[in-house]
């Protein structure tokens, strides 16, 4: 696969822990709603961050998360930093996965992201608004703490406006100034529907939530071939 340069337009601090970074490629870039790119640091160091753009948009957008500790996700931000402060490009494949939304099913769709997983069901969601699909989507997106919310606010307007599209955030170690759902997120789908039989379900976050989710949701009808997740090639 060919690497395209991009230019690092811009790295915001979305929380504490996590960035957003713009990318604007040099050449066009073809890639479908919900696949990753790689960030080659050297020719055989290349780290996948999902796109949580989609294609009609010019620039790519990365969300990053780099816990204390994480020395994978860290070197990737500080090489993106490196090459900002330098205005010079950084190298990426583009393109990649198997689990990039499903554009010609009709069927409800459920989302379900673990913290920076949400990048991947954002592209989704985004890309079947755009194509005006008028069906069910059920975004539900699980975090440690209320803050890693980080695009709360726009996804609650889009919930307001769009009557076929529920925004559910699920906060695990909720306190007290938290009113809404706690706990796990893939167990909250399995609290709202009593079978996942009639759903595509597309699911980005920590390898562990994707093993857990794709076997609890089996047990409660879900089709493991209607099942999407970079992840499921991992674990
Ligand atoms: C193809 C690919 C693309 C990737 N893209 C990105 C990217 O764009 N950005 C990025 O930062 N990293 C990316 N990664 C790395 C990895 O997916 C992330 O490190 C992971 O999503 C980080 O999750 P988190 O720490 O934000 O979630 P956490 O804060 O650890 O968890 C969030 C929620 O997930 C659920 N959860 C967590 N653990 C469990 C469990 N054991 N059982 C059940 N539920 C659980 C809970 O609801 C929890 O609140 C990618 C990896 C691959 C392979």
């Amino acid at each position: 696969m060919n690497a395209i340069a991009c230019q690092v337009v811009s790295i915001e601090a979305l929380t504490p822990v996590v960035s957003k970074v713009l990318l604007a490629p040099s050449a066009p870039v073809h890639f479908s709603a919900g696949q990753y790119l790689q960030l080659c640091i050297t020719a055989t160091d290349k780290r996948p961050f999902s796109i949580a753009s989609i294609p009609e948009q010019t620039l790519l957008e990365l969300h990053i998360g780099t816990p204390e500790g994480d020395s994978w996700s860290s070197s990737a931000m500080h090489h993106l930093r490196q090459q900002h402060a330098l205005a010079a490009p950084v190298q990426i494949e583009v393109g990649l996965g198997q689990a990039q939304w499903q554009t010609d099913s009709d069927r409800p769709v459920i989302l379900l992201a673990g913290g920076t997983g949400f990048s991947y069901v954002y592209s989704i969601a985004m890309a079947i608004a755009a194509a005006n699909q008028d069906k069910p989507v059920f975004l539900y997106w699980g975090v440690r703490t209320k803050e890693a919310l980080y695009y709360q606010a726009e996804l609650e307007q889009w919930a307001a406006t769009n009557s076929k599209f529920r925004f559910i955030p699920v906060v695990q170690q909720a306190t007290a100034a938290w009113s809404g759902r706690t706990g796990l997120v893939h167990e909250a789908v399995l609290e709202d529907f009593v079978s996942l039989d009639a759903y595509d379900i597309y699911m980005a976050g920590p390898f562990a939530m994707a093993g857990v989710a794709r076997e609890a949701f089996a047990e409660q009808g879900g089709h493991r071939e209607q099942m999407f997740a970079d992840a499921f090639a991992y674990i």
